[in-house]
């Protein structure tokens, strides 16, 4: 008799639309997101521990590596050599001290201690310029990454193991881990914590990734590899689905593909209201391969490549080299379209292995973005070199993040200036970029009037704007009704930073998260934003929306809205002007029908 498991139903709260169909896949319940590893530790002896442990664990790992590279028929030899020497490296005693003494004296995290330990010796080792010292520090590189994988409580990739189509369920999920699920198939996440305008629903939203939070994800222990719905529009998760729950569900998720298929045919039209009003109409990347998919979908160019997601999982500051072959040919493919490339907005939610910093009690209020740069120098200095160096064809903007007073703007072009001098004494081929500045912060939406002087364009982060206007943390969920780029106070900022930038001639653009709401796009248009920039996957969305609203209408609405005093006064007369207009087309299209 075959055991017929008993179907299970959970609800959430949806943050990222669609339905996903797949097993089941729990990614370490107990682990502290992958990106948010703590540097404050409670006793000298039980980190030392940890790392001793790390050492075993790891020696174990390789030691069966070599015994699998020993089965295998071909030539497997240099590569048992290789393995053997990183054995040697791990039992070396002079690494071992070094890592135990950093965690004694800056009484940090074994794996703190193991990075700034390699740092050091790759500055020592790579300055020889001997190929044998490279080749060692690859080795050490190497076994630094592993060891460090154990001491964060996770292997080298959770995700390594993950069947195909997943459904991933985790308590909190961080960006690098959406990031990573996403370009490994995952069909939709489930966690129990989690708010929409983290950046973990802002990537499954732009890789049409259904999301559901807050939900009982106890409930689902034990239950396995079960297949699983989720229907990230309702918010809703079918464990064990009937058939006719199954079929309804795949039916569902066709018509949603239909529709979206549907939608692609507006690639063929200009981005410009009903009457005549031209929207510039950019996509926002955070990885190469998503230039293609943005062309594709009829995008007039890049409006925010977020570079930090590039190197989240790296152990090692990305070097020059790595940067610039990345930024060069993301400009070569865009060719004659503008490409923006931010600088790393590094810190909040977003820790690389390369940079952990020093534990904040408020991390979005702390060293992050512009603030992390000005002070790593060498970091800032690094990818501005890589950026520079890759306009060559004209078409690349530097784009800081979190501007909050204007001596921030006047540093970071300083570094501009400093780079663009070297590379002429150096004889490196470049161009000048236009510079830009994120308005995120309310001082810098105040002072906009200062900024715009200073740069040639300002692009609206509405999703940290709301954040730090409301002063509501934008992953925190039971503030989620405060948290509402609908606030008047919001939109009295960005109408002033609109007025500034018209008033001193340069572009404005809005790259938050708002701009890929339909329902927002006449109130955005009203309030003098020229320029919309949105993952590539709204952009078909955000292009109907445009060519359903017509500019004066637009402003007539704004000056109604601009009128009210509260968010949720302004949604309900954004949705009823949005049903008003689908009801209007709806009309059209079926009375054009009966002709
Ligand atoms: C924003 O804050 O609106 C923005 C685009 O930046 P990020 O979401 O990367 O913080
Ligand atoms: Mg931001």
């Amino acid at each position: 008799m075959v055991a017929i498991s008993k179907p299970l139903h959970l609800q959430g709260i949806a943050l990222a639309a669609g339905i996903g169909i797949g097993p089941l896949f729990f990614l370490s319940l107990e682990a502290e997101p992958f990106a948010r590893a703590t540097d404050i530790i409670c006793e000298v002896s039980e980190e030392l521990q940890r790392f001793h442990y790390a050492i075993e664990l790891v020696t174990n790992e390789i030691k069966q590596l070599q015994e699998q590279q020993k089965n295998e028929q071909n030539d497997s030899q240099e590569s048992i050599m290789l393995l053997g020497s990183q054995l040697q490296l791990l039992r070396d005693p002079v690494l071992i001290a070094d890592v135990e003494e950093a965690v004694e004296q800056q009484q940090c995290t074994a794996q703190m201690a193991l990075r700034n330990v390699v740092a050091e010796y790759q500055k020592n080792f790579l300055s020889i310029g001997d190929p044998f010292f490279t080749e060692r520090f690859q080795d050490m590189k190497d076994i630094a990454c592993r060891l460090i994988a154990q001491l964060q409580g996770t292997t080298a990739s959770p995700f390594a193991i993950m069947p195909a189509q997943a459904v991933v369920i985790t308590t909190a999920l961080a960006a690098a881990q959406a990031i990573e699920a996403a370009q490994r198939g995952a069909s939709a996440f489930i966690t129990a914590q989690g708010a929409s305008a983290s950046h973990a629903a802002i990537i499954a939203k732009a890789k049409g990734i259904p999301y559901v939070s807050q939900a009982d994800i106890n409930a689902l222990l034990g239950l396995g590899n079960a297949l699983a719905v989720v229907d990230g529009s309702r918010g809703e998760v079918f464990v064990n689905p009937t058939s006719t729950a199954l079929r309804h569900y795949t039916a569902l998720a066709g018509q949603m593909q239909r529709h979206f298929d549907e939608l692609a045919e507006e690639t063929l039209w200009p981005a410009q209201t009903f009457d005549g009003y031209h929207v510039h109409l950019s996509a926002n990347i955070d990885m190469i391969s998503e230039v293609q998919t943005a062309r594709q979908y009829g995008c007039s160019g890049i409006g925010l490549f977020r570079t930090e997601y590039l190197f989240l999982s790296e152990i090692e500051c990305p070097s020059e080299a790595e940067q610039h072959k990345i930024y060069y040919h993301a400009a070569e493919q865009m060719s004659q379209w503008p490409i923006v490339i931010r600088t790393f907005d590094i810190g909040g939610d977003k820790l690389p292995l390369f940079y952990q910093g020093k534990e904040e009690r408020n991390p979005f209020l702390g060293c992050r973005a512009i603030r992390l740069l000005l002070q790593q120098r060498e970091l800032f200095k690094t990818q501005l070199r890589a950026i520079i160096r890759a306009n060559i064809l004209g078409n690349v903007s530097v784009l800081f993040p979190m501007i909050s007073t204007l001596t921030e703007l006047q540093q970071a072009k300083e570094l501009v200036k400093e780079v663009e001098k070297e590379l002429i004494q150096e004889e490196q081929p470049f161009i000048s970029p236009r510079i830009g500045c994120m308005i995120e912060v309310p001082t810098a939406a105040i002072i906009a009037d200062l900024l715009a002087k200073e740069c040639d364009f300002l692009s609206i982060g509405t999703n940290d704007l709301v954040q730090y206007a409301l002063a509501v943390d934008r992953e925190n969920y039971l503030l989620r009704e405060l948290y509402s780029p609908a606030d008047p106070g919001v939109l009295r900022l960005i109408k002033q930073v609109a007025l500034e930038a018209h008033q001193h001639d340069i572009p404005v653009a809005i790259c938050g998260e708002v701009a890929a709401d339909p329902r927002f796009t006449p109130l955005l248009l009203g309030l003098g934003i020229q320029e919309f920039s949105v993952a590539p996957r709204h952009l078909p969305a955000v292009k109907k929306a445009i060519r359903r609203a017509g500019i004066v209408a637009a402003t007539q609405l704004t000056d109604y809205v601009l009128t009210l005093g509260s968010a949720r006064e302004i949604e309900a007369v954004l949705e009823t002007a949005y049903q008003k207009v689908l009801a209007e087309e709806l009309e059209a299209v079926t009375m054009n029908l009966s002709q």
